[in-house]
């Protein structure tokens, strides 16, 4: 079994898929590749059949998700471990002393582009700091605070997108992620929804 190594090319031989890794060469009866999408479109670039679905991949569009930390004072926490804020730059906040023993930890989160692309780092951090005052109540000012903007955090799930299909033209090479074809947007029900169906569809072709 390969553990904890990056896939650095997998090549079609016949019933079999080879994997190349830094840890070496092993062949498998499938292969489900469940990597991000810019990954997976590099790794079926390289064979011929896998291409098309390549230019696919390339072709979906991303979306940022914008994280704002703030270190408050150890007694500061939420009435939940998780609220939603409305008409707020900040669409979800976390107490991470609630979930993970961070004690005073609170984390903002804005998903997808908007206005707040238009202030500095340090401005939207003041600026959520202020809505939670606001919304929230909290009047102590963090101790520090830091943002982290993923530029391409999901993919843009915008009606009638084609999105890759979990089976390719070769029979033992499957594609998993929340990106592939489903009924939900980039989240982790549609990541493991699609893991499930590759994994029934290598089963399907077992049992027949
Ligand atoms: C900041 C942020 C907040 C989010 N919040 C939520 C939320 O609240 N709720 C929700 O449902 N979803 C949320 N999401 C989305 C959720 O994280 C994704 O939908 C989910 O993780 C997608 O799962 P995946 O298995 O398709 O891809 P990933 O989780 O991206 O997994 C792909 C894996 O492939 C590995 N990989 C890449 N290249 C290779 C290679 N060559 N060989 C081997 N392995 C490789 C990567 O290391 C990675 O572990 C959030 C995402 C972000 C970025």
């Amino acid at each position: 079994m390969l553990t904890s190594c990056g896939v650095e090319a997998f090549v079609p031989r016949g019933d079999e898929v080879e994997l190349l890794t830094a840890q070496g060469t092993q062949r498998f009866s499938h292969a489900i590749c469940a990597a991000s999408p810019s990954s997976s479109a590099r790794l079926f670039r390289a064979a011929p059949q896998l291409a098309p679905i390549a230019v696919q991949i390339e072709a979906l569009s991303f979306q940022p998700i914008t994280t704002i930390y703030l270190q408050y004072p150890e007694s500061v926490r939420l009435s939940q471990p998780m609220l939603g804020l409305d008409r707020c730059f900040a669409q979800w906040v976390f107490d991470r002393g609630r979930i993970a023993g961070q004690r005073g930890l609170i984390a903002a989160v804005i998903s997808a582009e908007g206005l707040h692309q238009e202030l500095q780092q340090e401005q939207l951090a003041q600026k959520v700091v202020q809505e939670l005052h606001e919304q929230l109540g909290i009047a102590a000012t963090p101790l520090w605070h830091q943002v982290i903007a993923e530029k391409r955090a999901t993919f843009s799930c915008e009606p009638n997108l084609p999105r890759p299909a979990h089976t390719t033209p070769l029979p033992n090479v499957l594609l998993a992620g929340d990106y592939t074809a489903g009924d939900y947007p980039a989240t982790l029900e549609s990541a493991v929804m699609s893991g499930i169906r590759c994994a029934e569809e290598i089963l399907r072709k077992h049992t027949q």
